[in-house]
Order: C-alpha cells, then structure tokens, then sequence
C-alpha cells in the first residue's frame, strides 16, 4: 500500500486495480490523506478559496432519486429568488469579504437564458468571479453564459456506472450529462464535475472509474460527497455513504489531479462534525460558506440535516481565519481560478504562438 501511495504522490498516475485496492484499505488510509495534504500543499499551497453560495431555487423538473428537490416531493415548499434578490445577495457576499459567487439551483425552466444572462453580468458588474451550478443546458446556453461573464460551471456526474445512473436519474441520460461537460469545456468555462459516494448498489471499481473518469474529461474542479438519505424520497430507507470512503476518494482525485481546486463539501461536515476540517487536511482546497437568506435554506433540502456551519454571519471571514490559523492555512484574497484551467490555456496560447 505504502508503493501504490508514493506511486500516486510522484507520478500522479494509478491503474484502475490499484485504485481499487488503495479504496478498499482501511489501514494505511491516513498515509493516504497526508499524501494528498503534501500534494495539496506543493501544487496549490495553503490559501483556501470561499465561494458564497446562493441556492437561488429549489424548484426542479428532475426527478434524482436521491434527491430531496426531485419534482414529485410534494412536501416541500418550493421557492426562487427574483432577480434583484439574487444580485443584493452576491452584494452581500461582496461586503463580506468573498470574491466568488456560487448560483445552484434545481432545473427550474423559469430561468431561461436570458434571464440567467442579466444574473450573471449583474453579478460580474460587482468585480465578483461567477460559478453556476444550474444543471443539464445546451450548448448555445453555456455560450451565452461565457459571453455574459460567468467563469465556471458545476456538473457532477454523480456516478459512472451508466446503469445506475439510469435507474437513479430516471428520465436523464448519461451520454447527454457527458456531452453537458464536453459542451461547458468548450464554451471555455472552467469544467466541474464530481460524483456521490455510497449510492446503493454503487461499487468501489465504479468509484476507481469515477476518479479516472475526472483525470479523462481533464476537470478543473472536483466536488466529491457522501450520499446522505432523504425522508421523502425513494432510496428513503438506504443508508449514508461513508465518510471515510468519501474522503478516499477525495484523497485520491487530489493525488492524480494534483492543480485542481477540490471543495471540502458540505455533506462531508453534515456527516462528520469536523468533516469539513478533516478534508481539508486530505487534499482540499476550497470552501463554500452558504450565504443563500435565512428565510429559504431550510428548504433548499437535498439532503436532511445539512450542516450549517458554513452559514453567513457578519464576521464571517474572521472567523474561518482563525478557523484556519488553527491548522496552518489562511484565507486567500484571490479569486481562486483553478491552477490547472490557467495552465491549460498558458499551454494553448504557447502552441498557438508556434
Ligand atoms: N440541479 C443541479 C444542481 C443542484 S444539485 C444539478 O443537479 O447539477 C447539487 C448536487 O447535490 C448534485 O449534483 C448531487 O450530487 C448533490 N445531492 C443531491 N442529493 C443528494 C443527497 N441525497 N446526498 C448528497 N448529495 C446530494
Ligand atoms: Fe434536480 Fe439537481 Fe436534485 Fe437532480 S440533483 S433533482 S437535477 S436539484
């Protein structure tokens, strides 16, 4: 285990079988985590990124089985932000300290493109660098939002497995969330994606293939969470993901994409108190403190229980400072763009200019 771990922290490379045999153990599994925080430490330093996140709308026409905003939870209620409440937040953020906007939302059609595009250069009009997160759109739509402003998009894949992906998204296709990707990448916005962890029926060979998978669509961003069960949904009576697979996988993904930013996800810390300290001892980089208004987070319900240990208070950059200081590491002032995305176009603009 020990040669498979330094065989990933040196050349960045492993075979899907030793990937499968690094996520089954157990016993070498903080080697493994301090490897990532060494790779972490040498490719993207000790700066971690905020981005406020504004979970603009709860309404959505998918159906995830795993979701707590699927469209047939009748028990929820269902809300969305105007458009100036959406902009006098990310104000907010601004005045807090953040230099990112995260926008998530379920696949609500009320928001077409145009719209979104009045969003997004509203947004950037304030000196903020702009994620979405908003789900399956066309290519003409990831053109616009790159022409508006918007600087990322995030798609997680959620699993490889295309067979459970069709069971648990039912309705969604595979191929077309993969072309999403190939789309958001050649709209020329930095590509997130991610997968859940410990989805029922999902293995630990199809997790090796979602980490591989990342290396091959050449992602920017990886945001990797466990699968927490929601009450009204039907895998209801599944049970949770693990944490310390999770963050396994996590591990790994910053060992084989060492320049990429990797959040410490929220669902990590909703299963684990400290969870989101202990990722960021093991290879992340990025946090994402939720600054979506009082009155609506407790509806934005993927999953129960969401921790709200990131939520936003007025000193709120203070307080994760000294948060940090605690374990070595600062607030960056930056905006936080993936490493990898500016090495990959220093590398274009150099092959052009030959
Ligand atoms: N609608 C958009 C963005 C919002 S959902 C989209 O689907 O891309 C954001 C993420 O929440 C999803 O990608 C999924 O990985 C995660 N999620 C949904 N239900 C979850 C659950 N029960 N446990 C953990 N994460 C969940
Ligand atoms: Fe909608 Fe996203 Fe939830 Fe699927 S995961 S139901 S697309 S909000």
């Amino acid at each position: 285990m020990r040669d498979l771990i330094r065989k990933a922290e040196t050349t960045h490379k492993l075979e899907k079988e030793e990937l499968v045999l690094l996520l089954k153990d157990n016993a070498y599994q903080e080697e493994l985590f301090k490897a990532a925080d060494r790779v972490r430490h040498q490719y993207v330093g000790d700066a971690i990124y905020l981005r406020g996140l504004i979970e603009f709308s709860n309404i959505c026409k998918n159906n995830c089985c795993y979701c707590g905003l699927r469209r047939d939870n009748r028990k929820l209620n269902r809300y969305r932000l105007s458009l100036q409440d959406i902009v006098d937040v990310a104000q907010k953020g601004k005045a807090l300290g953040l230099k990112t906007i995260v926008l998530q939302s379920g696949e609500d059609l009320f928001f077409s493109k145009d719209k979104l595009v009045e969003i997004i250069k509203a947004i950037k009009s304030l000196g903020l660098a702009l994620t979405l997160s908003i789900g399956e759109k066309s290519k003409d739509e990831y053109l616009a939002y790159k022409s508006a402003g918007a600087d990322r998009f995030l798609l997680r894949i959620e699993t490889t497995d295309k067979s459970l992906y069709q069971k648990l998204d039912p309705g969604m296709d595979w191929n077309e969330r993969k072309i999403c990707l190939d789309n958001i990448k050649a709209a020329g916005l930095e590509v997130g994606s991610g997968c859940l962890v410990g989805l029922p029926e999902q293995t630990v060979s199809s997790l090796a293939d979602d980490i591989l998978f990342f290396k091959q669509i050449d992602a920017d961003m990886i945001g990797i969470g466990p699968f927490i069960p929601h009450a009204d949904t039907p895998l209801a009576k599944c049970s949770a993901g693990s944490f310390d697979l999770s963050l396994k996988v996590m591990a790994l993904t910053r060992l084989l994409l060492p320049d990429i930013n990797i959040p410490a996800t929220t669902a990590m810390e909703t299963l684990e108190k400290d969870g989101q300290i202990k990722a960021l001892q093991s290879g992340a980089n990025v946090l994402m403190p939720n600054i979506t208004p009082d009155i609506y987070r407790k509806f934005y319900q993927l999953y129960p229980g969401k921790s709200d240990t990131n939520c936003a208070s007025n000193t709120l950059l203070t307080d994760f400072e000294s948060k940090f200081k605690k374990i070595g590491r600062v607030v960056s002032s930056d905006y936080g763009s993936s490493l990898h995305f500016k090495h990959k176009n220093l590398n274009k603009d150099i092959n052009n200019f030959d």
